[in-house]
Parts: structure tokens; C-alpha cells; sequence
């Protein structure tokens, strides 16, 4: 809907709201004046009042409410994909001297008997099962927590990608509109 404009009226200082259809006629005031309404051009140079859009406005709110809520997608889909960035970022490979540190510290720190149940639960292993190739948990587990967050960042960023897409056409949309 256009802009109404503010016709002040020069006999009792009333505003009068005229459009742009009555642009070049005349606007009775309520004091009974008649007042001419400038023309379509000079009508620019009036105050204007923005009235509110109730015809177009379900159709408008529907695309800015899909915008609003890509752009939240996309956050939120994001959020957890740096999560899981810095989280690979910040975990330290697994290095054999810290682990032998680690072993000579718990040996420490441990009573025989402790130490005896923990060499018997490694050695009764080896034993049935015969000397595989030496791998150590850790670096497994390091691997294989570096592959997940990979996996999830992939989802996450992917996901992320989408949303923003769709938001895009969204606004692509409405500016089109
Ligand atoms: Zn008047």
C-alpha cells in the first residue's frame, strides 16, 4: 500500500492524510476548508505517513519468519562444527615419550600387587591370543576420535551449507518480490 501524505490545512492548522490517487484534486478539511492537494510531484515534498501493509503482511512476515529461521539453522548447524574444530585442534597426538612417562609414573604410584593384576590382565591376553603387532590404545583411540570429529564437522558444516543456501534463496525471494 502507498504512503499517505500530511496536508496541513492553512486555516485551522489540521492535518488532512491524502494519496497519491487524490494528487491535483482538493481535500475538504473537517473545518470545512477545501485544500488542494499538491500534484503528484510536489505531493513528494509532504510528510509522509507509513501505514501499515495488513494485505501484503502474512505474505511478507511467511518470508522474513523463513529467513529468520535459516539463519538460525545455519548458526546453529555451525556452532557444533567449530565445536568439534577446535575441539581436533586442540587435542594433542598421542607421543610414545609421554606414554612411557605416563607408564613410569603409574609404576610409581602403584603398590606390587596393583602392578602384578595389571601385568597379568596384558600377559594372559598375549598369551591366548599370541604376540600381535604392538599397537598402543591410545593411538587408536586418537585416530579414531580425529576421524569422528572429522565426520562431524563434514555434517555439521554441510548442514550449516544448506541452511545458509536456503536462506539465500529466501532472500533472493523476497527481494524479487
Ligand atoms: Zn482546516
Amino acid at each position: 500500500m502507498a504512503d499517505q501524505y500530511e496536508l496541513t490545512c492553512s486555516t485551522c492548522g489540521n492535518t488532512v492524510l491524502v494519496g497519491q490517487p487524490q494528487a491535483g484534486s482538493r481535500v475538504a478539511c473537517r473545518c470545512g476548508e477545501q485544500l488542494d492537494v499538491p500534484t503528484l510531484l510536489a505531493l513528494q515534498n509532504l510528510p509522509t505517513v507509513k501505514l501499515a501493509e495488513e494485505a501484503e503482511s502474512p505474505a511478507w512476515s511467511f518470508q522474513h519468519g523463513l529467513i529468520a529461521i535459516g539463519f538460525i539453522l545455519t548458526v546453529a548447524c555451525a556452532i557444533p562444527g567449530v565445536y568439534f574444530r577446535v575441539e581436533q585442534s586442540t587435542t594433542t597426538p598421542y607421543r610414545m615419550d609421554t606414554y612411557q612417562t605416563q607408564v613410569i609414573q603409574q609404576l610409581d604410584a602403584e603398590s606390587p600387587l596393583e602392578t602384578w593384576i595389571r601385568w597379568h590382565h596384558r600377559i594372559v591376553p598375549l598369551a591366548e591370543q599370541g604376540l600381535t603387532e604392538f599397537q598402543i590404545p591410545d593411538t587408536i583411540t586418537y585416530e579414531r576420535k580425529m576421524e569422528r570429529l572429522g565426520t562431524y564437522q563434514i555434517i555439521s558444516f554441510g548442514a550449516a551449507g544448506i541452511a545458509a543456501l536456503g536462506t539465500l534463496i529466501a532472500l533472493v525471494w523476497l527481494k524479487r518480490r
